[in-house]
């Protein structure tokens, strides 16, 4: 259905409190009618009325409905969110104030409440965790650098605190409404259980979904491997996302469930892994080389009940990789490359309502 086109009209907004307060009745047919204040409340509303075509639209909890004044106790009809048409009592002007039958406002409440209730709840990111892998007692792979002539040992756990801790702090700036969380923040060593445990106490509603990417560097004898990976939970691997007995009591439904929620994790970790690995290859060019997307059954996340990926940024054992995870110009690239990466999978994700959705159309 077209919207309505008003051409060249000045809309003015009537601010509440315009109209009188109190409710009158019609003498013409003993109906009650509203005022603007009182109708804007039972909405919970707001008027844009043009008084030059006497016409108004009223928006209220994302729907709107279009009217034009019309007389005290005539039908008018009214186009409701652009699309369906109602025949109500007509709202009217008296003595320059407009006046609201209270058929017309309970209608109106009535299938605007029904429009909310079927809407469903989109699906959305609401907590992004960021684990810089290692840390205190545990200095993860270790490689060793000549700079100036000068031998200095690189550590993982410190490459990992570095680019997490900048990858946290723009994420914290692009998402002010997403819970954001650092698994350790200092020079620390929380479990692995700890920090799949920190994760999933974030409290969600329902819709809501937390993403976990661990962030780690590789090491390996040959000093030539060079470039990044991306890993996530292979799907052999079966995680028991939800106790047997909880969910309906009956062991073989909670293991089809179970199957089901690890499917959709791996869908979609499979998905982040490939938006954060497509933003290396923008990034890093032919300077850094790629090692693909991977999958495997030890991931330090198997236990987290949520999509889930690892990034190795590079090899701490060979010289250009460290070189560049230890600059700070080498870490910002990481840093864009991830961040990039995560952007473009949290909007790709709520814009489709969740990719469970897509997955099975
Ligand atoms: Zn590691």
């Amino acid at each position: 259905m077209r919207r309505f086109h008003r051409a060249a009209v000045l809309f003015l907004l009537f601010l509440l409190g315009a109209g009188n307060t109190y409710t009158q009745t019609d003498a013409s047919s003993g109906r009650h009618t509203l005022s603007l204040n009182e109708a804007m409340d039972q909405l919970d509303g707001e008027l844009l009325w043009d008084p030059l075509f006497q016409s108004g639209i009223i928006t209220a909890n994302k729907h709107q409905a279009s009217f034009q004044a019309g007389a005290a106790g005539e039908d008018a009809l009214i186009l409701y969110d652009n699309a369906t048409l109602l025949t109500l009592p007509s709202p009217y002007t008296e003595g320059g104030e407009l006046r609201f039958p209270e058929a017309f406002i309970a209608a109106l409440r009535g299938n605007i409440e029904e429009s909310l209730q079927r809407e469903e709840p989109r699906f959305s990111i609401a907590a992004i965790v960021v684990d810089p892998g290692h840390g205190g007692k545990d200095g993860g792979a270790s490689g060793n650098l000549t700079i100036n002539g000068k031998k200095v040992q690189i550590l993982e756990k410190d490459i990992t605190l570095k680019v997490s801790k900048e990858l946290f702090s723009r994420l914290q700036k692009k998402f002010p409404g997403k819970q954001l969380m650092l698994t350790r923040s200092g020079d620390t060593y929380p479990s692995l259980e700890d920090r799949v445990d920190k994760a999933h106490a974030i409290p969600l509603k329902e819709n809501e979904a937390v993403i976990f990417i661990s962030i780690h560097a590789n090491a390996s004898f040959n000093k030539q491997a060079r470039g990044y990976e991306v890993w996530y939970l292979s799907p052999e691997y079966r995680r028991d996302l939800i106790d047997p007995k909880a969910k309906t009591g009956v062991e073989e439904i909670a293991s089809i469930y179970n199957d089901m929620l690890e499917e959709q994790f791996t869908t979609e970790s499979v998905m982040m892994a490939q938006s954060i690995l497509k933003h290396f290859k923008g990034t890093f060019g032919d300077s850094l080389p790629s090692r693909g997307i991977k999958a495997e059954e030890w991931f330090v996340v198997r236990k987290a009940r949520m999509p889930s990926v690892l990034i190795e940024l590079g090899f701490v054992s060979n010289e250009k990789d460290a070189e560049l995870m230890t600059g700070a110009s080498g870490q910002k690239l990481f840093v864009d490359a991830i961040y990039n990466g995560i952007i473009e999978f949290v909007e790709r994700f709520e814009k489709s309502g969740g990719f469970t959705e897509v997955a099975n159309r």
